[in-house]
This record gives structure tokens, C-alpha cells and sequence, in this order.
């Protein structure tokens, strides 16, 4: 049994059963024992590999991404580059080299690290000291300096804690975690229903609800329509709302039981790209796709960006760089392509971004009637 799951066993001993979203709160970022608290869990030898581990073609991409939409926006400066929940620092590695090819931006910024552990925060200063750049860190979005900025969230939102609501006869019951017969962590359901879901549904549903990450959408909408700027969100999740259940472990590149040995797998859940969205449109963004990660990069010219790299590379080169266009883009189960989704707010009345088809006038005006 891992420490933590023995905290957790007397917490629930103690007080009753904790709820999925709490649940997912102490295996992620328990002070001591979560997680994302005591290591690094990316790369082949880590649990999970992300879009700019497979290849640096995904960090440029956004790296220009970023620089077109400063130039769409004005060339604003001072501009607070932030990304949430940066990894190992090598998207940023990989868009700060990229956005040097636009003169003035790299002058232009500082960058704002949002992030929690610490040990991932000494692998992002270590990625990003060649770089050559001012970078602070921050525990949170709020305690980034007010003004025009850039915000860049690559699996971030996935990462935060869900609650999750099993439908009855009675009602929509909030799932909890607690003790079984035998003393191990099992699934529950709460005795009373929730008084404030009255959507229908089917015997069985789970509907999850992503508190956490709603309010941070709604506090970048908030910041970019006082402050001026955009946001670029990508995670795999849904286009539309709907029951579903997504919640997952995964540890050494495999699907694990959720409440197997918290502490040592990762705990995700899909993005509700609708809910997101209208979270920011609500606090005052204008919302742009969302698209799949595959329409978006191509859009952006991943597909260009590889032919070049291709050329002057050894043939093993070659087919690692197919390989990762394939990944980042393709469909089916290996490819991240469609599952992915990207998603940009910005400041009001921003039309169109780089990357995403210019909305239909319908959906704007409905856009601009949310923010009234
Ligand atoms: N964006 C990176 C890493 C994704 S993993 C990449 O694409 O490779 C999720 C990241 O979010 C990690 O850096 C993790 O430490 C961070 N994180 C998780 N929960 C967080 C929270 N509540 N606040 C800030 N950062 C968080």
C-alpha cells in the first residue's frame, strides 16, 4: 500500500467518504505524497508522453502560434507569456526559438510559469536556461502581473480534479470514494441526491463536472477581457457536453485501476471543451474552435514544417519525423489527431486567430450576447 492510500484510509476512517474530486486532489497534489508533488512522470521511462515530448515541431508551431496572434493584437508590450502546468519546459523551449524568428516579440515578453511541483519546476528551469529569458514561477494564474498576455495550457486542464455524478431513480448521486468490507478504497454513491442537477438521464449515466478547471477558464476569460491577449487550450476531451464517464489512471504507459495506489499513477479526465468555452465566453472572451488538434496543426503548417525538417536528415531521422507528424495529427487509437482538441479564447472582438476558421456570424453573435 502506497503512504498516501494509508492517509487516505484514515481520512475516510475518520470523516466518512471524500468525494472522486478530492479523491483525485490528494493523489495529484497531496503536499508530500502527490503525484505531481515527487516526480518528474513524463518521457519513455515516466508514465505518459506528451505532444511536444514526441516532437519539438509541436512547440514551434505554438511558438509561432503566439507570435502571430501578439502581431494580430497589436504588438502589445510589455506581453506576460504564461503557460499552466509546463511539463518539463520544452514546449516553451521549443516556442521561444521558434517566436525569435518575429522581430521585437522576444523583447517584447516575460514568461510566467504556472506550476505546482517542484520537481517539475526545476526541470523547466533547467530546459529553459539556455533560452536566455527573465522566467518567474507562480502557484497560480492569479498571481501572474495584470496586462496583455499570452496564456498556453498543453494537458493542463486534464489534470485538475472532477466530481463525478451517478444517476438513480432518486436523482443524480455524487460518486465517492470510500472503504469497503475489507478496508480497501471502493466507489460509493452519496445517500441524497444533488438538489442542483435536474438534467435528465438514463439509469447508470455518469456525468462529471470539472469545477476546478471551469473556474480557471473563466478566470482567463476575465483577465483577457480586462487585460487584453488570448489563450490557447489543447487536451483531449469532447466538443459537446453529455454524460460519459472519463476519469482514468494511467501508470508506465498503461491504463491502471483509479483507486489502485494513488500517488504513483497519474489521474486524468476528459476536457469538456463546451463547458470550458462557455466558461470563458461568460467572464468576457471571444471563443475560437474548438478544433481538432490534427485540423489545427495542419492549419498551422505542421505538415510543411516536417518536408523541411526531412530535408538534411538521415533516413532514421527521416521516419522518426513521419512518425511523429502521424502521432500529433493522425486518427485512430496511436494518433492524437482527433481525440485532441484545441480551443482559443481572446480579448473581445477578435475575429479570427491563427489556426481556427473564422467563426460563423451566428455563433459570434450568440458569443456576444453570452458576454452581455
Ligand atoms: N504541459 C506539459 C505537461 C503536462 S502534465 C506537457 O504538455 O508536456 C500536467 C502539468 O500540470 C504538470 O506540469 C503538472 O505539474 C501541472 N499541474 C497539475 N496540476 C496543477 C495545478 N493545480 N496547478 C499548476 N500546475 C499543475
Amino acid at each position: 500500500m502506497t503512504g498516501l492510500e494509508r492517509e487516505i484510509r484514515e481520512l475516510i476512517a475518520a470523516e466518512g467518504p471524500i468525494t472522486v474530486e478530492r479523491y483525485m486532489a490528494l493523489a495529484l497534489g497531496h503536499p508530500r505524497l502527490g503525484y505531481y508533488v515527487t516526480r518528474d512522470p513524463l518521457g519513455a521511462a515516466g508514465d505518459f508522453t506528451t505532444a511536444p515530448e514526441i516532437s519539438q515541431m509541436f512547440g514551434e508551431l505554438i511558438g509561432l502560434w503566439a507570435a502571430e496572434t501578439w502581431s494580430l493584437l497589436g504588438r502589445p508590450a510589455p506581453l506576460r507569456l504564461v503557460e499552466l502546468g509546463p511539463g518539463r519546459g520544452t514546449l516553451m523551449s521549443d516556442a521561444l526559438r521558434a517566436a525569435g524568428v518575429l522581430p521585437g516579440f522576444r523583447e517584447a515578453l516575460t514568461v510566467h510559469l504556472v506550476e505546482t511541483s517542484p520537481a517539475l519546476r526545476e526541470a523547466q528551469a533547467r530546459t529553459l536556461q539556455p533560452a536566455g529569458v527573465a522566467v518567474t514561477w507562480h502557484l497560480q494564474l492569479a498571481e501572474v502581473p495584470p496586462g496583455p498576455a499570452i496564456v498556453i495550457a498543453n494537458e493542463f486542464f486534464d489534470a485538475l480534479p472532477i466530481r463525478q455524478f451517478v444517476r438513480a431513480r432518486t436523482g443524480w448521486h455524487e460518486r465517492m470514494v470510500g472503504l469497503g468490507p475489507d478496508g480497501a478504497l471502493s466507489f460509493g454513491l452519496a445517500p441524497d441526491p444533488d438538489p442542483r442537477l435536474a438534467a435528465p438521464g438514463q439509469p447508470g449515466d455518469v456525468l462529471e463536472v470539472g469545477e476546478a478547471g471551469l473556474a480557471i477558464a473563466a478566470e482567463i476569460g476575465a483577465r483577457l477581457a480586462r487585460g487584453g491577449g488570448a489563450a490557447l487550450v489543447i487536451d483531449y476531451g469532447h466538443h459537446r457536453s453529455g454524460p460519459g464517464e472519463t476519469l482514468q489512471s494511467v501508470r508506465h504507459h498503461a491504463f491502471a485501476d483509479p483507486l489502485a495506489e494513488p500517488g504513483e499513477a497519474d489521474l486524468t479526465a476528459h476536457v469538456d471543451f463546451e463547458a470550458l468555452a462557455r466558461a470563458a465566453a461568460r467572464a468576457g472572451a471571444s471563443v475560437h474552435g474548438p478544433e481538432s488538434q490534427g485540423d489545427f496543426l495542419r492549419a498551422l503548417g505542421i505538415e510543411a514544417r516536417a518536408e523541411r525538417l526531412r530535408r538534411g536528415a538521415s533516413a532514421e531521422q527521416a521516419a522518426e519525423i513521419g512518425a511523429a507528424l502521424r502521432r500529433l495529427t493522425g486518427p485512430g487509437p496511436d494518433g492524437m489527431g482527433d481525440l485532441f482538441k484545441a480551443v482559443a479564447f481572446a480579448q473581445p472582438g477578435v475575429t479570427q486567430l491563427p489556426g481556427f476558421a473564422p467563426p460563423a456570424a451566428s455563433v459570434r453573435a450568440a458569443q456576444e450576447l453570452e458576454q452581455t
